[in-house]
């Protein structure tokens, strides 16, 4: 048996009866989120919307179960409840704000959609109301800033018109005559939505009563999807919830930045133009630093008996670029090698003169053989990183020692 769509003609039914005419126990269906057993039933008449044509389903109550899912299936809606209901005559409830903010969002998207077709020939190829945002897809070129704003002003300035929504029945051709511009395949009286003035469009979704209930559309975002765009939306109260989330945070950014929320964006790049010039100085003092350690270093090495200097160090608290410095100070002098380590993050660092004719990247490789680690380089400099930074003590004792070994 048919079941009875109250959701057709008054989408502002919140609650109602009607009567149990089927139900069954289901297996849990974890991919839908209904782990326990559910019962699935018919009623006889619903105002239950269940998902299709983009919209999700509703939630609510049937008699003193609780509905998990509403389901289309060609005649009839299968509602999913965590129990069976007492009794065959239920009181049913819609829960209707999760209701509500979908018919915000889907009439919404009509708006958008017809503005962006109208001002600007872009046909919306997809719709999705999702948890938090909604989103159309529409063909055509990349939708400029221009575009994107165009669109969304000229839907709410319908909405500041306070237009009237209606509900339309008719055969596709007689849809077509009233100027639904899409092709309907189905036949039969079919259902359209009507925003006064704007557009007429097929569709079995809920939808509020006069644009002005849309409350304001906020395109969000818009990013490439295969050949579409993809273009971000909120309407009503999540942007309501959006604006307030954006303020917060433009507020917090700004006690974070010390200046007033609309000064953000010039302390944001004052703060990064200081960052960088920092880092360059920091940069110089730490070669300088380096530098005068190296020598430090160089002054107290003992040279081996193969007239080698070798200094080996392992570094704590330093920038791993400390190394480098490090060893390139060394290296610069003859007879001499850096065997350099961090026990921070297990950074390894060999150097020679050029004139010491050993093998550096040979030896890294050997000493990661032993401790295990990954990286390379030439003759004259190798560098790379331990698997364990707390072997970084004893991989370069091993390293020393294959040195003066070879
Ligand atoms: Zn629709």
């Amino acid at each position: 048996m048919a079941t009875r769509r109250l959701y057709y003609d008054d989408s502002f039914q919140k609650e109602f009866t009607a009567r149990v005419v089927y139900c069954e126990v289901l297996p849990p269906d974890v991919s839908s989120g209904i782990t326990g057993t559910a019962w699935g039933l018919m009623l006889d008449r619903t105002a239950f919307y269940p998902t299709s044509g983009g919209q999700p389903n509703d939630l609510g109550k049937i008699g003193d179960a609780n509905v998990l899912d509403v389901r289309d299936e060609g005649e009839e809606i299968l509602h999913l409840v965590d129990r069976k209901p007492s009794h065959p005559d239920v009181n049913c409830c819609i829960h209707w704000p999760r209701r509500f903010d979908h018919m915000q969002q889907h009439t919404g998207q009509h708006l958008l959609s017809a503005m962006f077709q109208e001002r600007f020939g872009r046909p919306t190829v997809s719709f999705h109301l999702g948890a938090e945002v909604c989103t159309i897809d529409v063909r055509g070129p990349e939708p400029s800033e221009e575009v994107l704003e165009g669109a969304e002003r000229a839907a709410n300035q319908i909405i500041f018109d306070d237009r009237a929504v209606r509900i339309r029945y008719g055969t596709a051709e007689e849809l077509s005559r009233l100027g639904v511009r899409k092709e309907v395949e189905r036949s039969g009286v079919l259902r359209a939505i009507e925003i006064e003035g704007v557009e007429l469009q097929p569709c079995g979704g809920t939808h509020v009563q006069s644009t002005g209930q849309i409350g304001i559309v906020l395109v969000r975002g818009c990013t490439k999807i295969r050949q579409d765009w993809r273009v971000e939306f909120v309407c009503g109260g999540r942007a309501e919830q959006a604006a307030r989330r954006d303020f917060q945070l433009r507020r917090q950014v700004g006690e974070k930045l010390n200046c007033a929320p609309e000064e953000i964006v010039s302390a944001a790049a004052r703060a990064l133009a200081e960052r960088d010039s920092n880092f360059k100085k920091i940069r110089v003092v730490l070669e300088r630093l380096a530098n005068a350690e190296a020598a430090l270093a160089l002054q107290s090495a003992a040279t081996g008996s193969n007239g080698l200097r070798v200094v080996s160090r392992v570094f704590e608290d330093v920038p791993s670029e400390y190394l480098g410095f490090f060893g390139t100070a060394i290296a610069k002098t003859e007879k001499t090698v850096a065997l350099l380590g961090s026990a921070d993050d297990g950074d390894l660092l060999f150097a020679q003169h050029p004139a010491v004719g050993k093998d550096m990247n040979a030896l890294l490789k050997q000493t990661f053989e032993k401790f295990g680690g990954k990286g390379g380089g030439t003759r004259d400099f190798a560098r790379g990183r331990l698997s364990d930074a707390a072997s970084a003590e004893r991989a370069l004792s091993l390293a020393k020692e294959m040195l003066a070994g070879e």
